[in-house]
């Protein structure tokens, strides 16, 4: 209704819909005063509620003064008389904003014409609480005129207005929602003949229903409404029942036909016929709104489906259907790459991964049917053209039907690039540039690991510091230090086993970890070492060489303890090491005494410079 608004301009509608108003007015009370009361059936609050309803608030006022003034006219020329216009036409346009003031207060979402709520509200606010609320006043008003009984003047007025409004209120809507004058469900020749085509048959089959009574054919008007209601949605019902009540009032006001066999009051038969025609709406309408739902929910389909399409041509990842089994029944054109297979269709979707992976994936498949609408992850390495290529899948199960097994859609994403980025980074934060060793980092979270487990599987500890390494910086400046760090790492790859985990703590200061069988020859490894240290000369900036030492602390732990309890264990021993005048190995008192260590090199205890 908004487009609407905003093609028409309020003015123009207001002239439009006022003209219309106008002749509906006069039409409805010079042929429906039966009774010289009041009209049997009044259309024109619908269609000056659908005008408060689509102009701006700041208009009603003008809209309502307009509106009252025209209702006036009619009333004086075509109805009760201009003595009692003014009052009748004020009550009549005050009922028709109340209407609209009713809609827009319990139903903002505007759908009284999109929606089956909509549609309750309409008829509930529209057909009923605005007509009988207006018919207090309004059955007062013509009491005053013609007399007769209050209440049967309300109930008359209510009836009349609210049935008025409901038949005409949902086509007044429509036509205020269309951007162009002619509808769109009847536009174009090839909609415009058949729509024609149906208003004859209304127009007929209603004509035998309401102007013959020999056979009661009462129901068969339902025919032409319903295949309206199928062929034009909401307009055609509207216009359907629109056809059928003209032909009904004319057999109500010739009293001919289904009317004349009546033996009831007209007012009873206006109520009946009202009753009647409101059945009908009740039928058609919903059945209207539901089609166009309906409709609306597969062009939108198709649209997805569409874009879906595009998306999944293009797309570097490969986008995958599968079935309740976890068969892919359809892949998008990036599967050939990622799967290294032609054809993926009819696959499981394991096909994607390597042989030791298919529990993975099934477990996966599993877990995202029972968890449904959450997105299982699956990051794994495969072999494609003798290369490592990392892939990452995530699955969700569609949840088509609560009681049906799910099926799945599945994105795979070839994401080597960031795991290689991952690797690189992880790998610099855990190793020491210097020497390449691993650093304080990782080699702190080998006894993490390996603590848990220390009282069966105990291990040794071992803390290695270069003896006096600040006289080397001092005598042959930083860069000849640097270089001995180097050397000495790669003097300890050379003389430790598989078994032994080692890394630069920091400065001049090493950590090992042996555990199996290296626990047993850790003394024996650090001995090694450390004569191997001391045999290695070492080059200075001019070709020189000297020789450096290390002290070595060994613990061996054998219980449970933080990592920081695990290094201080092996500190102590260190300590005493350097105390007992470097170049030496010394054990927590707990461990076993290596035999050589304790003989301690004097020789080389201190920085040995050979030139
Ligand atoms: P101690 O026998 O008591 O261990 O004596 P030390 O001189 O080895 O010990 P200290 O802790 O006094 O000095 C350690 C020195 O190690 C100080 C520092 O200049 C040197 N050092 C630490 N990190 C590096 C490094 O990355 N490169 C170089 N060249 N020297 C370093
Ligand atoms: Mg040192
Ligand atoms: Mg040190």
């Amino acid at each position: 209704m908004a487009a609407a608004q905003q093609k028409m301009h309020p003015a123009t509608r207001i002239f439009v819909y006022g003209t219309l108003f106008f002749g509906v007015t006069c039409f409805t009370i010079f042929w429906t005063r039966f009774a010289g009361g009041l009209a049997l059936v009044w259309p024109g609050t619908a269609i000056a509620a659908a005008l408060f309803l689509s102009v701006p608030q700041s208009r009603h006022l003008g809209t309502a003064v307009l509106l009252v003034g025209l209702s006036t006219l009619a009333t004086s020329v075509f109805g009760l008389g201009p003595e009692w216009a003014f009052p009748l036409a004020t009550i009549n346009i005050f009922e028709a904003w109340f209407i609209a003031w009713l809609l827009v207060r319990f139903r903002p979402e505007r759908d009284y014409v999109d929606s089956e709520q909509g549609i309750v509200w309409l008829g509930f606010l529209a057909g009923l609480a605005g007509p009988f609320a207006a018919a207090i006043p309004g059955s007062l008003v013509v009491m005053q005129v013609v007399g007769g009984n209050w209440l049967e003047h309300a109930f008359s007025w209510g009836v009349g207005h609210g049935l008025g409004t409901l038949l005409v209120l949902p086509l007044a809507l429509l036509l205020a929602s269309y951007r162009q004058p002619i509808p769109e469900p009847i536009r174009g020749p090839g909609r415009l003949l058949p729509f024609f085509g149906i208003v004859l048959l209304t127009l007929t089959i209603s004509a035998v229903a309401f102007l013959q009574s020999t056979v009661p054919t009462l129901f068969l008007p339902i025919v032409p409404l319903v295949l309206a209601s199928f062929c034009f949605g909401r307009f055609g019902a509207s216009v359907t029942v629109l056809n059928i009540t003209v032909c009904a009032a004319v057999s109500l006001a010739m009293d001919v036909g289904v009317f004349a066999q009546l033996h009831l009051a007209l007012w009873q038969k206006a109520l009946f016929l009202q009753f009647y025609l409101s059945v009908l709406l009740l039928i058609s309408f919903p059945l209207a709104v539901a089609l166009k739902q309906r409709q609306r929910f597969m062009e939108e389909l198709v649209d997805r489906e569409a874009m879906q399409r595009l998306i999944a041509d293009h797309s570097d990842d490969a986008l995958l259907h599968l079935d309740r089994e976890g068969t892919i029944r359809f892949a998008s054109p990036a599967s050939t790459r990622l799967s290294g297979l032609e054809i993926v269709e009819g696959l499981p979707l394991a096909a994607f991964f390597s042989e030791f992976d298919k529990e993975i994936v099934a477990s996966a498949l599993v877990s995202a049917a029972h968890y449904r609408g959450h997105t299982e992850i699956i990051e794994r390495s495969v072999e494609r053209s003798g290369q490592t290529r990392w892939l990452k899948a995530k699955l969700r199960a569609v949840d088509a039907s609560k009681k049906q097994a799910s099926t799945f859609v599945v994105t795979i994403r070839d994401v080597t690039e960031r795991k290689l980025n991952e690797i690189q980074i992880s790998w610099e934060a855990r190793t020491d540039v210097l020497t390449g060793l691993p650093n304080r980092r990782a080699f702190l979270d080998v006894p993490e690991a390996q603590l848990e487990f220390a009282d069966e599987q105990p291990f040794g500890f071992a803390l290695i510091d270069l003896d006096h390494f600040k006289r080397v910086n001092d005598s042959y400046g930083h860069a000849v230090g640097d270089k001995v760090l180097k050397q000495v790492a790669q003097i300890m790859r050379e003389n430790t086993t598989d078994d032994c985990f080692f890394a630069r703590l920091g400065g001049e200061e090493f950590g090992l970890i042996a555990c199996g069988s290296a626990l047993e020859t850790l003394s024996i490894i650090c001995e090694r070492l450390r004569l191997a240290i001391l045999r290695s000369a070492m080059t200075d900036n001019d070709g020189g060489h000297f020789n450096i030492t290390m002290s070595i602390g060994i613990a061996q732990i054998s219980e449970r303890c933080s990592s920081s309890m695990a290094m201080q264990a092996a500190d102590g021993p260190l300590y005493s090491a350097k105390a007992a005048g470097r170049n030496c190995i010394r054990h927590a008192q707990h461990m076993r005494h290596f035999a050589g260590s304790s003989v301690r090199d004097r020789s080389s205890s201190t920085l040995i410079a050979v030139r």
